[in-house]
C-alpha cells in the first residue's frame, strides 16, 4: 500500500509534467489533461518587493527603475535594476551555506530540487508558541497517520506561519534591523533531532518551510541548518501556502536562481497536486 502511495504521486507529478509537454501535441485529448493539471499548480512563493521579509543584518530588496515608456523608437520599454541578499523572501539554503565544502546553488543537482513531497502540519501546536520546534516526534507522529515517508521525498514543514506575512513584527518577532534585533528573532523551527531523523532515516531530497529559517528564531548554533547541509540536503525558506496542499499526494518543483558559488537565492518553488 504504502509503495503503491509512493507510485501514485510519482505518477501524478508525471502525469502533471508530461501532460504540460502534451500542450504542444494539439491533440484535443491531451489539451484537456494539460488544463487539468494546471488547475493542480499551487504557487509556493512570495512575492518579491519593498515588504519583502529578509534577515535583520541582510539587505533588503530592491528595485530600481531603469526604463519604463515609449521610446523615440517608437515601440514601448521597460526594465529594472535588482538587489537582494541571498537569503530573504522565499530562498533556497544551498548545503554549503552552513557546512564547507558542501553543494553550491549551481551544484545542486535538479533531482533534489523535483519530485515527491509531503507536507507535515504542526500549525495547530505551533499556534500557540512562536519558539515551536518541529521535533522527531512530530514526524513519526505523522507517519502513524500517513505512512512512512519514502526515501527521497521533498519534507516541507507547515507551521501557519505565513499568514503573518509580510508583518516583520509577527512574522519573525520584531521589526527591527540590524545586529541587535537578532535576539528579539522568535518563530518556529525544525528541531535537530527531527533534522537527523530525516536526514539518516528517511534519506529526504530536501526540506523546506513557511518561516524565516529551518532553525528557529531563537538559535544561536543553526544545528538543524548543519546537520541538513552537511548531507547535502537543501533547504527552502519562507515558503506561501502550505496549507493549500494535501498531506501528500503532490510534487514539488524549487528552481532557485542559478547563482555560481552562491550560498542560496532566491526561489521560485510550486506544487504539483494530482488533477
Ligand atoms: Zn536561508
Amino acid at each position: 500500500m504504502r509503495r503503491l502511495l509512493a507510485l501514485s504521486a510519482c505518477v501524478a507529478a508525471g502525469f502533471a509534467l508530461a501532460s504540460i509537454g502534451g500542450a504542444f501535441a494539439g491533440d484535443s485529448t491531451r489539451e484537456r489533461a494539460t488544463a487539468s493539471a494546471l488547475r493542480g499548480l499551487v504557487d509556493l512563493t512570495h512575492p518579491f518587493n519593498e515588504r519583502t521579509i529578509y534577515w535583520p543584518t541582510a539587505k533588503e530588496f530592491t528595485l530600481t527603475q531603469v526604463a519604463h515608456g515609449h521610446t523615440e523608437g517608437g515601440y514601448f520599454y521597460a526594465a529594472n535594476n535588482f538587489e537582494a541578499a541571498e537569503h530573504g523572501g522565499t530562498h533556497l539554503d544551498s548545503p554549503i551555506h552552513f557546512a564547507e565544502g558542501r553543494q553550491t546553488t549551481d551544484e545542486i543537482p535538479l533531482r533534489r530540487l523535483v519530485g515527491r513531497a509531503v507536507v507535515v502540519d504542526v500549525s495547530a501546536e505551533a499556534l500557540d508558541n512562536r519558539d515551536y520546534l518541529v521535533s522527531r516526534a512530530d514526524l513519526r507522529a505523522w507517519e502513524r497517520q500517513n505512512g512512512r515517508i519514502p526515501r527521497r521525498t521533498i519534507v516541507l514543514l507547515r507551521t501557519g506561519w505565513d499568514r503573518y506575512w509580510p508583518n516583520a513584527e509577527r512574522y519573525v518577532g520584531t521589526a527591527e534591523r540590524g545586529q541587535d534585533a537578532v535576539p528579539n528573532l522568535h518563530f518556529p523551527g525544525l528541531g535537530a533531532d527531527g533534522a537527523r531523523w530525516l536526514v539518516r532515516r528517511r534519506a529526504v531530497k530536501a526540506v523546506g518551510i513557511d518561516t524565516a529559517s529551518i532553525d528557529y528564531g531563537q538559535s544561536t548554533d543553526f544545528l538543524s541548518h548543519r546537520i541538513l547541509g552537511a548531507a547535502n540536503v537543501p533547504v527552502f525558506e519562507n515558503l506561501n501556502r502550505l496549507g493549500r496542499l494535501p498531506e501528500r499526494g503532490f510534487a514539488v518543483v524549487a528552481l532557485p536562481m542559478k547563482i555560481d558559488g552562491g550560498s542560496g537565492g532566491p526561489l521560485r518553488i510550486i506544487a504539483v497536486r494530482r488533477p
